[in-house]
């Protein structure tokens, strides 16, 4: 681990352009990692003037995609290459465990081969007018494409958003999180060392309310890629509607688990245990809310309090089953969350309390009895919390899941296929899971309705966030 960490600006390290370093903490310890440069106003200009030459050099574009294609084939290969000091990095600034991190890996490198395969297959069409008229659409990329990254997938949604961006032939700026950069920094070693043209690929690491709103603002960018909370999103559409800008906005989520009468009780508790208190519950799409049969609500609980009280935690480099969360402040968000719950009158089933050592850890929680009206059950937690919800009828069930501002995926578990599908018909959410939970597919769109956003990632829907379609017409005369 290195002591101090560089912002990439027009293919070249750098400082901050005041010389001041942003302290990445060890969340595991709490003792300090290292520091990184940080990005102010003058080095957003910088990094997106460099995005900008690359662009007007059309040194994306006068290539053939599949040199895009290539890059990104070959960023992935250095990951792999790299694998082992990108998850060692990852989980000490993280605190994901080693496991955690090296799921994240597996996920980044499969969205850079699968856009570098998908960078010379997006295709124009001809329109037949008939007559003397030739017709055809182009896609072309925006130009300068901005990112700006969450801390709870750093690598994963850096990728995630840049893969399909330069597969389209736009430069990126990325603004990758302030509390865990390290690993997109490292992701920027890789697209230096695959040949990535000058300025096609700058990370810049900055706090939000300096280098995340300049970046936003800035009149040069072109299009906006934002991943993040509700709050801060709607900054991001101002600033869009200011600039007229398209944006793509994926934000959080308070994801409903529809659990049938007939749902196999092991099947419901593992998947629990994976979506909720996997990266300590700090996920968009978390299983948060758990839909029970008020008949079967107890043996559930049970069943997901055996789960959470059989896994241990501890630094994420011992690669246990839970690592610290990402701060303290988020700890303790977390820790409120549960006195708000437990004050509305939930049932503290296990769980809730801050573990008393060096780190932020908290322990995996069930809120039992959960009524869907309660804060807990409306608002993001981000953490190891989940809230279970007895219902009486498969009506109540879909209407306690689709009373949310959000609606990023939901689920159902059961064997029932004929209520499952049901179900899956009219659930409010982008993404639906049937007996199991973050099934990985990068070839399948991803994003969602209501409060948690819109435009897609993952799958050939994510090529349209980065291309707008010209149209030729042309008369012979
Ligand atoms: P956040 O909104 O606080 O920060 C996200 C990013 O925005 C960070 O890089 C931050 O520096 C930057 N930022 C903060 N204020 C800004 C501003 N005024 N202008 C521009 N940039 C600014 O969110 P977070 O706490 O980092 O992430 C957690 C949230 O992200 C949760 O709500 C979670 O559900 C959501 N999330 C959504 C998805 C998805 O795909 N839908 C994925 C991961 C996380």
């Amino acid at each position: 681990m290195r002591d101090h960490w560089k912002n990439f600006i027009g293919g070249r390290w750098v400082d901050g352009s005041n010389d001041a370093v942003i302290d990445i903490e060890n969340p595991s310890t709490g003792q300090s990692l290292a520091t990184i440069a940080r990005a102010v106003e003058a080095d957003v200009d910088a990094a997106v003037a460099a995005a900008r030459a690359c662009v007007d050099e059309r040194a994306l574009t006068d290539v053939r995609p599949a040199i895009r294609g290539r890059w990104l084939l070959d960023l992935s290969t250095w990951l792999e290459d790299h694998r082992a000091q990108v998850a060692e990095v990852l989980a000490l600034d993280s605190g994901k465990t080693l496991t955690e991190a090296n799921w994240e890996i597996d996920n980044t490198t499969t969205f850079l081969t699968y856009y570098g395969g998908l960078a010379d297959k997006i295709e124009g069409r001809y329109i037949p007018l008939g007559g003397s008229i030739t017709d055809y659409i182009v896609p072309v990329p925006y130009g300068v494409s901005a990112h700006i990254v969450p801390w709870n997938y750093p690598l994963e949604i850096a990728a995630r958003g840049a893969a399909p961006a330069i597969a389209a032939g736009n430069a990126v700026v990325i603004k990758s999180p302030e509390l865990d950069p390290l690993s997109v920094a490292l992701l920027a070693e890789g697209a230096e060392a695959v040949g990535m043209p000058a300025g096609a690929f700058n990370v810049i690491c900055g706090f939000g309310h300096d280098a995340g709103t300049a970046l936003s603002t800035h009149p040069d960018i072109d299009q906006i890629t934002f991943t993040g909370s509700v709050e801060t999103g709607k900054k991001i559409l101002h600033a869009a509607a200011e600039s007229i800008i398209p944006a793509a906005v994926e934000l959080g989520g308070k994801s409903a688990g529809i659990v049938l009468p007939d749902a196999d009780l092991e099947l419901v508790a593992e998947q629990t245990r994976w979506a909720i208190f996997g990266n300590n519950g700090q996920i968009c799409s978390a299983l948060a809310r758990l839909v029970v049969p008020a008949d079967r609500h107890d043996e559930i609980v049970d069943a997901v309090v055996a789960k959470a009280e059989a896994l241990v935690a501890g630094p994420a480099m011992d690669d246990l089953d839970m690592g610290p969360m990402i701060s303290a402040r988020q700890r303790d968000k977390v820790a409120e969350y549960v006195r708000i719950g437990v004050d509305e009158g939930a049932m503290l089933a296990t769980g809730g309390a801050i573990r008393e050592q060096d780190g932020w850890y908290f322990e995996p929680t069930v809120l039992a009895n959960v009524d869907n009206t309660m804060r807990v059950a409306q608002e993001e937690i981000f953490g190891p919390v989940v809230t279970v919800i007895p219902y009486e009828t498969l009506d109540d069930a879909l209407a306690i899941a689709n009373d949310s501002p959000y609606g990023l995926v939901a689920g159902v578990f059961g064997n029932d296929l004929t209520d499952a599908t049901w179900l899956a018909d009219r659930l409010d959410a982008g993404q639906i899971f049937v007996n199991d939970w973050f099934v990985p597919a990068v070839e399948a769109p991803f994003g969602g309705f209501k409060s948690s956003g819109f435009g897609r990632e993952k799958g050939q829907a994510a090529v349209e966030s980065y291309i707008q379609w010209k149209n030729v017409a042309i008369t012979r005369l």
